[in-house]
């Protein structure tokens, strides 16, 4: 473990930091750096700003010190600052309007997989991140939040798109504007000056790339704040080794262990063994989560679990794999506040809260299994 705080920094000395970045947008081009491996030449698929280039890091910020969103060439400036305290768009969304059900996914693997070209990112982001908003977040963990609020990014689209999920205008309908790195940069150092406690990626999993560019240029110009991987878990080991030494608190959401409803509610068969596979990993990386004297999370491991309608078995299981094949020490904060939401009304079982005996069964097995619950 590096004995530097946080890690980055000694990888911004030596230079790996750079170089991590480069690996990472090399990617780009052929991408399959998460879960769903399109393999689609994201350099190809720009939005509005988005001109497909080559990667390249850029050297310098253009205001470093700037508070609100800087704009994008030919684009309006994303409309959260830090001046923002309640961001509009953190409002529950209403329930979007589609004619379409859950199975019209974008086809990421057809039967004659077209060139890396022509096959579209699932995540629907090209060169840029796109952010919906940023701003200290005074509704995280107590560990993150502290009394200064945690520094919360939140990335537009996502690698996983649940149909039920709770943030539905940014992660489906692309609440967001693309953001170069200087602007990523800035929205750290601004959330810094503003006295947040860490830098709290929300959604990161598919800007990998773009966020450890902007981290080179954040650093470069003082970002001294521990950084939060807050993902939805559908992330591969070898992503993941890009940011050891780069993160300093992995927070995964854990969200299903049967595949079949992996399947069913996010098209990801898959994803209880590549979620395993990310939290064997992020534990390998930073361990049991460690507290300072004033209770702010310094490094290590906490896990989200969300509560999901007759699910419980699930959770169950969740609860025992944290215990048995990652530490019985493992921070989880078991989440009560699931709604129907998105397109949630079309898959029965997810068409109601759950009730207050699944919730008490939920941290019944938390408590089993000895895990450290994170409490309000
Ligand atoms: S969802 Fe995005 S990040 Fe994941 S493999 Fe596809 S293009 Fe890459």
């Amino acid at each position: 473990m590096s004995a530097t705080f946080p890690a980055y920094l000694e990888l911004l000395e030596s230079g790996q930091l750079r170089r991590r970045a480069e690996q990472a947008l090399a990617q780009l081009a052929d991408c399959a750096l998460c879960g769903r491996r399109c393999h689609a030449n994201r350099l190809a698929h720009s939005g509005p700003d988005q001109t497909a280039k080559k990667p390249e890091i850029s050297e310098k910020l253009s205001h470093p010190e700037e508070r609100s969103v800087p704009p994008a060439e030919g684009t309006e400036s994303p409309r959260a600052g830090t001046e923002h305290a309640e961001p509009d768009n953190l409002a529950v969304p209403s329930r979007p309007q589609t004619t379409s059900g859950p199975g019209t996914w974008p086809q990421t693997q057809p039967n004659h997989p077209p060139s890396a070209t022509l096959r579209r990112p699932f995540c629907r982001t090209g060169r840029w991140a796109l952010v919906s908003s940023f701003f200290p977040h005074h509704g995280e963990e107590p560990c993150l939040r502290g009394w200064g609020g945690s520094g919360t990014i939140f990335f537009t689209h996502c690698n996983l798109r649940c149909i039920f999920c709770q943030n539905w205008d940014i992660s489906w309908l692309g609440e967001g504007r693309p953001v170069k790195a200087e602007q990523l940069a800035s929205m750290m150092l601004a959330l810094q000056s503003n006295g947040c406690h860490n830098i709290n990626f929300v959604s990161p999993s598919h800007v990998v790339p773009q966020i450890l560019e902007a981290l080179v240029l954040a650093a470069q110009r003082g970002l001294r704040l521990p950084l939060v991987y807050n993902t939805g878990g559908y992330d591969l080991v070898e992503t993941l080794r890009l940011l050891d030494g780069v993160i300093d608190i992995y927070m995964p959401d854990i969200k299903f262990f049967d595949p079949e409803r992996a399947r069913r509610w996010a098209a990801a068969p898959d994803y209880p063994e590549v979620v395993r596979a990310a939290v064997r990993e992020m534990y390998r990386q930073v361990g049991d989560l460690e507290l300072d004297p004033q209770g702010i999370a310094r490094r290590g491991l906490l896990v989200r679990h969300l509560v999901m309608p007759g699910a419980i078995e699930d959770t169950q299981q969740i609860m025992r794999f944290l215990a048995e094949e990652i530490s019985p020490n493992t921070f989880v904060n078991v989440m009560a506040q699931y709604h129907p939401e998105g397109r949630a009304w079309d898959d029965p079982p997810l068409a109601r809260r759950i009730t207050s005996e699944e919730y008490r069964q939920a941290l019944a097995a938390a408590r089993r299994y000895g895990l450290r619950l994170c409490r309000d």
